[in-house]
């Protein structure tokens, strides 16, 4: 990609209305652009960031056998009404329609719309068990929108439904789903910051768990145990006070963000919309669920909060807009070089933009991607190659660094 023809702007200063930092950089880099509070636009190098993160999403989600659907929206108020939810749920966007004054949900989450419809399909224990998930826009109406992507009133989620026969199933389902939850983050590079965390289960399951990245701009408070690496959300430390897996009492409190949550359903959600299957014996059951998210857009914004400096975002390899900035300065031309790294695979942003070096070098900073490589008369012929999170530059020849950054699948 050419930089003189990418749709946005760098800007030197953040927006004056946004105190979050993740907004802040991610506006002035132009991956974001706030419409209004807790609404955001993602600008082609933010989609870019977005795509990333999806791709490894759904890759851990296929790999425990989720099937991908989209659901709708907007949702009709009486599947809200079965559940109880339309009077109970404290940040439902609900509306009329001006022509037929019927009543509409803007979906926050889709239990009432995924229960009934596998009510379609779901009828013995054979069709057991089921595991359907989407990616999609979701809305919510947030008393509070003041922490950019962290917490938006239009945001990315990842959810997955699991339908089981028996707790059995679920219970070994729930287990899997925390491993490929802990690779989604390891892939993603908070998997060191990342933890799992006690939280309270509702109605019918003791706990639910959350996983917490521990940064400062987290809304959560939890305590943590530093050996076990778990911890336990405040809403429920009088009730479990010690660490689930050690029983060590000398927990630390820390803030954190939540990025997933996974939740034994149970039969909730089957009970109300009569989701029930046929045993082997001919006995009717309700099917039990689970349910999975992943805030794919306050991941985005976590990211930026863990990577950054004083001068702009670091991405990490895996969700960068591009893997190589490729900067000419001062009058030397890096054409053929953009060429040839594109030839080999390699995800360029090339700056062929005609400002000054300290324009286009800040320029870069800010954007964060993982590799500079920089062109000018003072290299003679070789490339200045540094990595953003570092301060090593290395003189390298067009070979070596075609070697160093050719895609190694
Ligand atoms: P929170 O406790 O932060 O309000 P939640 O428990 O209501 O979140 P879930 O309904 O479990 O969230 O949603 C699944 C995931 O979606 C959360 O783990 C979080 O990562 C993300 N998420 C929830 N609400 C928002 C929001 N308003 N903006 C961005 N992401 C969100
Ligand atoms: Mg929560």
């Amino acid at each position: 990609m050419l930089q003189s023809k990418l749709f946005t702007k760098t800007s030197r200063n953040a927006p004056k209305d946004e105190e979050a930092l993740n907004a802040q950089l991610l506006s002035r880099a132009g991956f974001v652009q706030k419409l209004m509070a807790g609404v955001y636009s993602f600008l082609p190098l933010g989609l870019r960031v977005i795509r990333k993160i999806e791709a490894i999403v759904r890759e851990e989600m296929v790999g425990i056998g989720g099937e991908e659907l989209s659901l709708p929206v907007l949702h009709p108020r009486k599947n809200w009404l079965e559940t109880g939810r339309w009077e109970t749920y404290d940040t439902l966007f609900r509306f009329t329609s001006h022509y037929s004054k019927n009543e509409y949900v803007l979906g926050p989450t889709h239990e009432e719309v995924i229960a009934p419809l596998a009510k379609q399909f779901i009828f013995s224990y054979q069709d057991l068990p089921r595991y359907a998930f989407q990616i999609q826009t979701k809305l919510r109406d947030e008393k509070r929108a003041k922490s950019g992507l962290l917490r938006g009133r239009e945001f990315l989620m990842k959810d997955l439904y699991s339908f089981h026969k028996d707790e059995a199933d679920l219970d070994a389902y729930y287990e899997k789903a925390k491993g490929a939850y802990a690779r989604v983050f390891e892939r993603v590079g908070i998997g060191k910051d990342t933890v799992l965390t006690f939280a309270s289960g509702g109605t019918f399951s003791k706990y639910s768990h959350e996983f917490q990245t521990l940064i400062p701009a987290g809304e959560d408070t939890v305590y943590l145990c530093e050996a076990c690496c778990v911890a336990v959300n405040k809403e429920i430390i009088a009730e479990q006070p010690a660490c689930p897996s050690c029983n060590a009492k000398n927990l630390k409190e820390r803030v954190g963000a939540e990025v997933g949550n996974i939740f034994k359903l149970k039969t909730k959600y089957s009970t109300p919309f009569g989701l029930q299957y046929k045993d082997e014996k001919g006995a009717m059951h309700d099917v039990l669920m689970g349910c999975y998210g992943i805030g794919i857009s306050r991941l985005m914004g976590v990211i930026v909060e863990r990577f950054h400096d004083e001068r702009g975002i670091i991405w990490p390899e895996s969700v960068a807009p591009f893997r190589v900035h490729l900067i000419e300065l001062n009058g030397a031309s890096a054409a053929g070089l953009y060429v040839a790294l594109q030839k080999e695979g390699v995800d360029i942003l090339y700056d062929e933009t005609a400002r000054s070096a300290g324009e286009k070098l800040t320029d870069a900073d800010l954007l964060g991607i993982p590799w500079r490589a920089v062109v000018s008369p003072k290299t003679k012929g070789k490339i200045e190659l540094k990595a953003r999170n570092s301060d090593e530059v290395r003189l390298v020849d067009e070979k070596e660094l075609l070697s160093l950054l050719k895609p190694t699948t």
